[in-house]
């Protein structure tokens, strides 16, 4: 079994732990970050096949506050992110709960050129980034955390002296065990699910709305892709709501596929056009619906640090100021080992 020694070790890259990773590392910590995935993006990821590209995660991002802000111009000027102006239509009732500013119209909606995993790639390049490495088991030692890692198919060990998880709370208390201070917080907090629908059409469709809110039917949303810079093809991505999704997150996918395709194809009065690639995402842990306004967790003795938006208020840019502020607080931790 190999073995790898950093001063922190950051389960994820999502926008949580890469913020949190950068920042560390910018303050002159060795970190390196352990991903199961291929890539980076966790639930902003992006997906290709063939000529289509599929955000099939998170859509867009917005700026509430000036650190994300300020974030966004320096990466706009990198040409990382672009402003998104597509008209987004309403099907159904409107929800009360959008902002002044989205009422009003003034709400710029950002998106990664050419997918919304592009500032995550051009931060991964920077740091030390293990893809395909599954955080299995955890152990507590004298120097420090002790993680082993599913690789493929091999072992490996990695050895740090702080550990940053990011992945949904559900799986971070099952990794922390119940007998470590933060599991029942984690333990305790829900995330709900979304099936996501990737569809790409050979021949563009000619249809007015190409993206919406919906408030009726089993869909709470679909885009098509290419009006964000950057995509080409024929691609769309639809996202059923929370409740539809937990009633089929365990029924065959295809009989899910039809359903979904079904309601958008009458939303729009789509007739005869079937797409030519269609796969399903389970968005197992999407998002919280009650998700904290904690900034990240912390067991500094225990050398434990959790970020993610469900700490954070949801969404990309709770993510990202979450993986910051925990990693300001790291750094400044009379308990760091780092
Ligand atoms: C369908 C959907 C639509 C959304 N739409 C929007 C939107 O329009 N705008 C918006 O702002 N936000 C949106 N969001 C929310 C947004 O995607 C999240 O807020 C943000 O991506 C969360 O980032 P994170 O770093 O906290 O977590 P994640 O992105 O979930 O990152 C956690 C990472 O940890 C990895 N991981 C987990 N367990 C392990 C392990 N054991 N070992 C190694 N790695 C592990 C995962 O693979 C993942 O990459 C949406 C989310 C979904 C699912």
């Amino acid at each position: 079994m190999t073995k790898e020694h950093s001063d922190v070790l950051v389960v994820g890259a999502g926008w949580a732990g890469l913020a949190a990773a950068d920042a560390l590392q910018g303050a002159g910590r060795s970190v390196v970050v352990l991903e199961k995935a291929r890539g980076p993006g966790g639930r902003s990821a992006t997906r290709r096949h063939g000529d289509w590209s599929f955000d099939h995660g998170a859509q867009y991002f917005t700026a509430y506050t000036e650190d994300f802000q300020l974030a966004i111009r320096q990466w706009s000027e990198q040409g990382l992110v672009s402003p998104w102006a597509e008209p987004i239509h309403v099907f159904g009732q409107r929800p009360n709960h959008i902002s002044r500013a989205e009422r009003e119209g003034s709400l710029t909606r950002w998106v990664g050129v050419p997918g919304n995993n592009a500032v995550l790639k051009a931060l991964s390049d920077r740091l030390s980034v293990r893809y395909q490495h599954k955080l299995t088991e955890l152990r507590s030692t004298n120097e420090g955390w002790r993680v082993e890692v599913e690789a493929g198919d091999q072992r490996q060990a990695f050895y740090a002296g702080d550990l940053i998880i990011t992945a949904p709370p559900a799986q971070a208390a099952e990794l922390l065990g119940e007998a470590h201070p933060l599991f029942e917080v984690l333990n305790d907090h829900p995330m709900t699910p979304t099936l996501a629908l990737m569809m790409g059409f050979d021949q563009p469709l000619a249809l007015d709305v190409s993206a919406a809110f919906v408030n009726e039917g089993p869909l709470s949303w679909f885009c098509r892709q290419s009006t964000k810079p950057g995509r080409d093809g024929e691609a769309w991505v639809l996202h059923a709501t929370p409740e539809w999704s937990q009633a089929w997150l365990d029924q065959p996918q295809d009989a899910a596929a039809s359903a979904l395709y079904r309601a958008w194809a009458e939303l729009l009065g789509v007739i005869g056009s079937q797409p030519t690639f269609i796969q399903m995402h389970r968005w197992r842990y999407a998002q919280s619906d009650s998700p904290l306004d904690r900034g990240f967790l912390a067991d500094p003795r225990s050398h434990v640090w959790v970020a993610g938006d469900w700490c954070n208020g949801n969404r990309v840019e709770g993510a990202w100021l979450s993986g910051r502020a925990l990693a300001e607080a790291l750094t400044k931790s009379s308990f760091s080992r780092a």
